[in-house]
Formats: C-alpha cells, structure tokens, sequence
C-alpha cells in the first residue's frame, strides 16, 4: 500500500476577496469550491485547483477575517510547489512582474528552475518548471494562456527540527523513496510522473518552531484511493500508535488526520466522491455550497460571511 501523492494542501488566509483575487486572478487557478468551515461555518473555506479539482492539484484556504500573520517555522509545510512547463519560466516571471508580486529567482534547485514570492498574507509559493506537466488537466478558461498554466503541485516542503522520525514514516509507511539529497533538502517521491507525487523534508534544526495564524499552512493531505484503502491506512496508524481521528466526512472526499513525528498535521484524503458531487462541474465554485447538517441554516449563515465578488469565467456559468 502507498500513498499516491499530495491530494491538497490547506493554508490560513485573512482576506477573502485579497485571496481569491490572487488566486484566480494571478496565478489562474480554478475557484472550484466556494463553501464554509464546517468546524466553523461564519467563515469561508475556499478550494482552487485545476479544472475539476484533481487531487494533487487542490491548495484550500480557511478565511480567518482580521487573523495576525503566523510564523514560519519548523513543524510546518512552509514552501508549497506547483509546476509550471519548463517553457513557461519567462512567461511567469514577467506576469508576476506585471502583477506587482515581488518574486525572487528563477534560480535553480535539482535541476528544475524556481520562482519564489508570497500571497498576500506572505504565505510562501513557488512555481517550479517541469518536465512531468500533462496539459489534459489544466484550467483553460482563466487569465492564464493554456500553454503556460499550472499543473497542479510539483512538492512541497516539510521544516523539521530532526528529519529521521519523518523520514522513516514517508518510506517505510507511506511508500515514498528517497530520491535526491542536496545539503539539508531530501526529496521523496511517489509513483510516476503525476501532480503532486513528491514532497521535500527540510532539516532545519536551528529553526524555531512555526506558528500558525494567517500566511501559514494548516495541514497537508496525502491522497487514499477509496474508502476501503483508507480504512487500512486507519489501521496502519494507529497500530504504529499515531493519535489518528475516525474517518470524518468532508462531503468532497472523506478525511482522517494525525500529527507526523515533527508535528506537522497530516490527513489522508479519499479522491472520491470529488468537487462535482454538489454541483455541475461547469459550475463549479460559483455559489456558496453548504453540507447537508448545515443547509438548514443558510440564511443565517450567508448573511454573517462578508461579501465576495467571484471570478468572471466562475460567475458567468451561474444561472
Ligand atoms: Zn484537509
């Protein structure tokens, strides 16, 4: 059994509207779920991905109105990656540009060539070019030309004060392998060439320890095939005495989480049932969705989040 690489990534923002602007606006990502916090529903919870949201491909944000900024810091993911085509390095940089994020490089990191800059709440984000980019999944009805868009994650980077405990959590259980080493950076890999199939640990023992509040990833999510092999999973962890959750059901896919050696939140999420399974896939993220146990109250709910104007292309396809 092993994991088949990242299913999402989820950060703290403070601005809705700041977020989805950059989001869709710049990076050209798909609002493919426009819901709540389901722990805490006068808050928005907003997904971007690619087209219909494939795993691998899908970084949510909790909105946290007013939230202080986090801090950066071991025990947390703190670069989150996605692929770019390796023609596409110019292309983003000169956007980024145009669009007045500061951005550092390209420079170079194993081979591939690296463009660093923040979201608006300083949460870091990189574009990494790729050979490994199919251009079947890609969003084409955004501002981003269709030959140039993002693929999905390319990595991301896990700070840790030790690395062996996690190192030996990602190979002998999750079925990563090792497969580059440069100074204090060790990447695993999963499977082949898909979206979302490596991640990076950082041993970073002179860091301090990360606090999570606005600009700061939440957690992570690694992706189970269904239920039954998620099942497994639960059982695999919590006979390696991880304090694992019961299966919770996040309506797009079903979750359990636990906390990984260097105290990073991780969850395994089913691809299963996906973004489609409340609403049209052609109208996905262009109304507020609700889960079931939460609908009753809609009203009061949607008068409590402040207002949030919504891409063109997502607006256009609402009735
Ligand atoms: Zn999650």
């Amino acid at each position: 059994m092993e994991i088949s690489g990242i299913h999402h990534v989820t950060a703290i923002a403070s601005d809705p509207q700041a977020n989805v602007d950059f989001y869709t606006g710049v990076l050209g990502l798909r609002l493919v779920k426009l819901t709540v916090n389901f722990d805490d529903p006068g808050t928005y919870h907003l997904y971007y991905a690619d087209r219909v949201g494939h795993p691998g491909t899908i970084l949510t944000f909790f909105l946290w109105p007013g939230a202080p900024r986090g801090r950066r810091g071991s025990g947390q993911v703190t670069l989150t990656s996605f692929a770019i085509p390796s023609w596409a390095v110019e292309y983003w940089t000169e956007r980024l540009a145009e669009h007045e994020v500061l951005f550092q490089g390209p420079s170079e990191r194993f081979g591939e060539q690296v463009i660093s800059f923040a979201d608006p709440d300083g949460l870091r984000i990189e574009l990494i070019s790729s050979t490994c980019v199919s251009a079947g999944k890609a969003y084409k009805r955004g501002p981003v030309p269709a030959d140039y868009t993002i693929h999905g994650f390319h990595s991301a980077t896990l700070c840790e004060e030790g690395y062996q405990r996690t190192a030996a959590l990602l190979t002998e259980t999750l079925g990563f392998k090792l497969v580059q080493h440069e100074g204090n950076r060790f990447r695993y890999a999963v499977g082949a060439c898909e979206p979302g199939a490596m991640v990076d640990v950082l041993c970073a023992p002179e860091e301090s320890r990360g606090r999570i509040a606005a600009g700061t990833v939440h957690h992570i999510a690694w992706r189970a095939a269904d239920d039954q092999q998620q099942r497994e999973w639960l059982k695999e962890i919590a006979r390696l005495n991880y304090n694992v959750t019961p299966v919770i059901d996040r309506i797009y896919f079903h979750s359990i989480y636990f906390r990984e050696p260097g105290d990073v939140l991780f969850e395994i999420a089913t691809d299963a049932p996906g973004f489609s399974v409340d609403e049209d896939t052609e109208e996905l993220g262009s109304k507020l969705q609700l889960p079931p146990w939460l609908e009753p109250g809609r009203a009061e709910i949607e008068s409590a989040l402040p207002p949030l104007r919504l891409p063109s292309v997502a607006r256009s396809v609402s009735p």
